[in-house]
């Protein structure tokens, strides 16, 4: 098709609200951003005529590594107010600390994210553009992001409200349409966005509609309801939010024409989206309409079930949909379940590993012929490092299709008697550490010395202290085995005073060593995000999880690791209690009883912490048998274990989930 006549459909389909002409520069001549218009329209066009295979995922959050993953670009410069901030370091080295801190000239990813599970979603999204299914995708354009996390030197965490402008995001476009939802005292309006989330070939997207609430002419308190993701300290924001997500959604959709056929709700969040559309229904209609929902539920850990009282949801919403949330979500007279809700309502519920499913079916006996599991995966395109995936183009044989087929990992099996393959393996990985090393100069890593990572949420379950919690017992190892470098980082919801004193008690402990960094260097990143993710997860040698058990329902942070040969030490929990007999690093600490679920306030430190020196003291004096000065030791048991991670990821990817997905959950292969 011509130029111009793409561009014409492109705008009979999407109504762009460019009333300066901004966006007509970065959407001309077959172009949108620089990506392909043609793949635009035609999953527009297959989402208005998708003869009842139509899908809609709707999720709070939505990480899609946009930085450094099929990156838009625009004839525009960057905005400042778009660019990664400064970020502060503490460390054991605080003369470094004082004098430098970390800066880069890319963009920030699409701040609408928190952590993992909009992680899971923006993969997801990208996977499902890779299958090219007839999907859109639910979310909230956040205005001031989720937070933005300062130091205060070593008492913690100070929260900042975090500003960007989505206005000159490249690939984000605000449409004429708004849509409206209804409360019982206000009627709220909605602008809508799209971002438009490619797949990895380009050849095809998902739209991504984005729900804003900051517009004229909602009053002061609609307009901050889509200000910051997770707001929880007023009840009537969390409640809004989250019933904006789902009426909004169910609007937007209908505002788009898109023919829906499969609602996917990510967590309970999007609950609503179900009493949006279920409104006047009975009977065989409302059968049907449960036949049309499935859930998705992410986290065993109490405080992730969102539960709301009637008296607030009767203050909030009207009558006819209370009454829907009554029928379907009472844990009691008086209290309402989203959870519950959301299992009532779908016609599969998933857990998101073997061991998470183990755990809901205790937690919730009734549904346990309902509650399947689907274990989580990472996007295999965008969490290989390049270093990685150039080594697999190095050996075609083994890997012929990498780029269609990231289940061909596996063959890496093949080649663990290969010298040349494991030595280049060895080689990029140290390209990678170099990399790292260089980000972090001015602190003195070194690429030789044994590297081991912690980063994620800081939450009491993930135990984010328990490397630190024997400080003697951490420098005896580093004095007696071999000198360590552990990086740490992450970010503590602000109202979680539990998250606040970890970070307290880290950055303390940290500062205390302020005399041993020629042989332990501890260094904590300020402000964790999906950049600092893709950049750790691919360059460290050990990736450090070790949440309790069974609390952590899957976690996706190692299977981004294995994906680029990086060696797992971990609790045997969520994903990595179906790996546990593969020789992917070593595994330690306490392990909950079948048939139970344990305290989640029961962290058991000082038993877990021993282990957790026991099992590090082993993988140091390896790692240093392996890494001999200028000669490595390629015959080593520790590359053996880095080609075992990489076959492993043939299996904790998006594709593998999606392929499930499909034949489990969605029943549409
Ligand atoms: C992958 C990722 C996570 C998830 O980590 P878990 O191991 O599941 O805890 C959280 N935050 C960011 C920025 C990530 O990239």
């Amino acid at each position: 098709m011509e130029n111009s006549k793409l561009i014409d459909e492109f705008y009979s389909l999407v109504q762009v609200d460019d009333h300066d002409g901004r966006y007509s520069k970065d959407i001309e001549g077959g172009n949108y951003f620089g990506m392909p218009l043609a793949s635009i329209i035609e999953a527009e066009k297959r989402l208005r005529s998708s003869a009842g295979k139509g899908m809609a995922y709707f999720s709070m959050e939505y990480g899609l590594a946009t930085s450094c993953y099929n990156k838009f670009s625009s004839h525009f410069p960057l905005e400042a107010a778009n660019r990664l901030p400064e970020n502060a370091v503490f460390s054991n080295f605080r003369v470094a600390d004082y004098l430098f801190d970390l800066r880069s000239d890319n963009i920030i990813d699409l701040p609408i994210y928190s952590g993992g599970l909009g992680v899971l979603a923006g993969d997801t999204v990208k996977t499902m553009a890779d299958y090219k299914l007839p999907a859109a995708a639910i979310g909230i354009l956040w205005n001031s992001g989720y937070f933005r996390q300062k130091f205060w030197f070593k008492y913690g965490q100070a929260p900042e409200k975090m500003h960007w402008d989505p206005r000159s995001y490249p690939g984000l476009i605000p449409l004429k349409n708004k849509i409206k939802v209804s409360f019982k005292q206000e009627d709220v309006y909605l602008r809508l966005w799209k971002y438009y989330v490619y797949s990895h070939k380009h050849d095809y997207v998902v739209p991504l509609i984005l729900l804003d609430s900051n517009v004229e002419p909602n009053s002061e308190r609609a307009r901050n309801l889509t200000d910051q993701l997770y707001r929880s300290d007023n009840v009537f924001l969390k409640l809004l939010q989250r019933v904006i997500l789902g009426f909004g959604g169910i609007g937007a959709l209908a505002e788009m024409g898109y023919d829906i056929n499969t609602y996917h709700l990510n967590e309970g969040h999007a609950v609503f989206a179900f009493v949006a559309k279920a409104r006047g229904l009975s009977g065989k209609e409302l059968e049907q309409l449960k036949s049309k929902f499935v859930y998705t539920c992410h986290t065993p850990v109490e405080a992730g079930h969102d539960r709301f009282s009637f008296d607030d949801l009767d203050r909030v919403l009207k009558k006819e949909d209370t009454d829907i949330i009554e029928k379907f979500g009472k844990e009691r007279p008086g209290l309402a379940n989203l959870t519950l809700l959301s299992m009532n309502i779908s016609s599969a519920t998933n857990a998101v590993s073997h061991n998470h499913q183990k755990v809901m079916h205790i937690q919730f006996p009734k549904y346990r012929d309902q509650i399947q599991y689907v274990t989580n995966g990472v996007h295999p395109y965008t969490w290989m490092s390049q270093e990685i995936k150039s080594l697999f183009g190095l050996f075609p044989k083994a890997f012929p299709d990498f780029d269609n087929n990231p289940m061909i990992l596996s063959k890496a099996a093949t080649l663990k008697s290969d010298s040349a393959f494991r030595s280049q393996l060895w080689q990029a990985h140290q390209a990678n550490k170099d990399n790292l090393c260089k980000f972090l100069g001015k602190w003195k890593l070194d690429k030789d010395t044994f590297t081991i990572c912690w980063a994620r949420r800081v939450a009491a379950y993930k135990r984010p202290s328990l490397i630190l919690h024997d400080i003697g017992k951490l420098m005896r190892i580093a004095e007696e085995v071999g000198p360590l470098q552990i990086i740490l980082a992450g970010k503590a919801h602000p109202n979680d005073n539990l998250g606040f004193t970890y970070i307290n008690e880290m950055l303390d402990k940290v500062d205390g060593l302020s005399e041993n960094y020629d042989k332990l260097k501890i260094i904590f990143l300020e402000n964790y995000d999906i950049s600092f993710g893709k950049l750790l997860t691919s360059s460290v040698d050990v990736w450090l999880n070790n949440p309790l058990p069974p609390f952590e329902a899957s976690g996706t942070s190692g299977m981004k690791a294995i994906l680029n040969g990086v060696l797992q030490m971990s609790t045997v929990d969520g994903w990595v209690a179906e790996v546990s007999d593969r020789p992917i690093g070593a595994f330690f600490g306490y392990k909950n009883s079948e048939g139970s679920v344990g305290n989640e306030l029961d962290l058991h430190m000082n038993e877990d912490s021993g282990e957790l020196y026991e099992t590090l003291s082993g993988l140091v004096s390896l790692y240093y048998k392996t890494n001999q000065p200028g000669k490595p030791d390629i015959s080593s048991f520790w590359i053996d274990m880095m080609i075992e991670c990489i076959c492993t990821a043939a299996h904790f990817n998006t594709y593998r989930m999606l392929d499930q997905y499909k034949s489990l959950i969605w029943k549409i292969s």
